[in-house]
């Protein structure tokens, strides 16, 4: 399986525009990052795409766009208040800060996944875990560690105005329940999806835009009958894992990865995580498909007092309905679509050049038109107008050809439009294949058809 060097990576994105560093002029801020005049396009297109494909093109599906700031109850219901927090310890030598899970994981190879703060201890003590910045043995006992940032509303900064910034956007979803239920007039099984910002205060980000604090999300809650749960589990692990599979991902780097009894939460019948190979790790995860049965609205109801049930018209039968939940986070499906588009070629002679091989549907800039001269710039500016009102284009006319080939190859425009001197006569263009290289002649008149067919999901 080849891997590419992480970091090169990461400064072929910085400087091709896809991500820069945030609050750069200030120093920057740690890990953040701000997406560029590429990458805001690719995330958009990532994020339309999920859209389209599922809830648009479900039969299932709806969309909502929920608040950020939810009434603090929300979390109390839900658990985040008491539980959405990861075991942390310090190191009493040089005061870092690390999860313990992966401070084990890392050292020794173990995984401590569903250990207690005792046994995590244990662990540390038991291996002689020592500090991966200042190589000393010496750490505080595990302890909980909030991960929900805590804000104000309004003008007093007392206990009462306290509201946290969402964590995951799932439980905007849960209390709308009955809202969506009224106003789509959808039978169960139906699925309630939306895309938004979390915040989690992570521990230890990094990895560039793997783990950040600040990031969005694309979540569906799909609610059916109780035992028909698992067969519905099963069918949004394979339509998340196809639709990964589609976008071109080496399937080499893929894996679905059922969670361990011990590992799933207490109201999951089952987990599993679809997993890319990144270059910095074995795998890493980047869709979680849960069964988290009737937890949620169950404990919604619990809480607000609200009923938040079903009532199936035609058997009469009322029930809360089980829940499975496909999560995924917009940035790190975006890193894996770039580590693996990723490539550097090398071509006849010493010649090389570097290739985003981006799907189409989703590449940031879908053709560029390119005339051979500047005196043929009317004729060029008119396709680049054209194919303009279908796609987002650009027109490049300065340096050599090869050299623009190259550039669109680096950021990964599937097609570059030649307009030559016989175009003025054959009202045809020649396009160039990112990929293969090849080229071939094709009338102007055809063209919108031609990469319209070609950039289909
Ligand atoms: P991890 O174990 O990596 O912390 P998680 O299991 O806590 O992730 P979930 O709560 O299941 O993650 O969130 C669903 C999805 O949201 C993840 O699969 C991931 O794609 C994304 N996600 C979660 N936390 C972050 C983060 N800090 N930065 C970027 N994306 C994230």
């Amino acid at each position: 399986m080849e891997k590419y060097n992480f970091d090169e990576i990461v400064t072929h994105l910085k400087t091709t525009g896809y991500v820069y560093q945030g609050s750069e002029i200030y120093g920057g801020l740690s890990n953040s990052w701000d997406f560029g005049i590429l990458g805001s396009f690719l995330k958009k297109n990532i994020k339309d795409l999920w859209w389209r494909e599922f809830i648009e093109r479900s039969p299932y599906n709806v969309g909502i766009d929920s608040a950020i700031m939810m009434n603090t109850k929300t979390w109390e219901a839900s658990g985040h208040l008491k539980g959405f927090a990861d075991a942390m310890v310090d190191c009493k030598e040089c005061k870092g800060r690390f999860r313990a899970d992966q401070l084990i994981e890392n050292a020794t190879g173990l995984s401590a996944e569903g250990k207690s703060f005792e046994e995590m201890d244990k662990m540390i003590e038991d291996n002689h875990v020592v500090c991966p910045t200042c190589g000393k043995h010496n750490f505080t006992g595990a302890r909980a560690f909030n991960l929900m940032f805590k804000t104000y509303i309004g003008t007093l900064e007392d206990a009462k105005s306290v509201v946290y910034l969402r964590p995951e956007t799932a439980q905007g979803i849960f209390v709308n329940f009955n809202n969506v239920a009224r106003t789509s007039r959808k039978k169960i099984p139906f699925g309630i999806g939306q895309i938004g910002k979390s915040f989690r205060n992570e521990i230890t980000p990094g990895n560039f835009i793997f783990r950040v604090r600040e990031f969005e999300q694309m979540e569906l809650e799909f609610f059916c009958k109780p035992g028909t749960d698992l067969d519905w589990y099963k069918y949004w692990v394979d339509y998340c894992y196809n639709f990964v599979k589609k976008l071109g991902i080496n399937e080499e780097k893929l894996r679905i990865r059922p969670h361990d009894p011990e590992e799933l939460a207490f109201y999951s019948k089952g987990t599993s995580d679809i997993e890319y190979a990144f270059p910095f790790t074995d795998w890493g995860e980047v869709w979680g498909i849960a069964d988290r049965t009737d937890y949620d609205l169950g404990r919604h109801s619990e809480v607000s007092g609200k009923e938040l049930n079903y009532l199936d018209p035609e058997t009469n039968e009322k029930y809360i309905p089980y829940c499975v939940e496909p999560s995924v986070g917009v940035e790190r499906l975006f890193l894996m679509i770039c580590c693996d588009a990723y490539e550097k070629q090398k071509l006849e002679g010493d010649d090389e050049r570097v290739v985003m091989h981006l799907h189409p549907a989703i590449a940031p800039v879908k053709a560029c038109i390119l005339p051979l001269s500047k005196k043929l710039g009317e004729g060029a500016q008119k396709v680049f107008e054209d194919l303009s009102k279908e796609f987002h284009c650009e027109y490049d006319e300065a340096g050599s050809i090869g050299k623009r080939y190259r550039r669109n190859d680096a950021i990964g425009t599937p097609f570059c439009i030649t307009y030559d001197f016989d175009s003025e006569n054959d009202n045809s263009v020649t396009v160039r294949h990112r990929d293969t290289m090849e080229q071939e002649r094709v009338e102007i008149a055809k063209l919108k058809d031609y990469i319209k067919e070609r950039i289909a999901f």
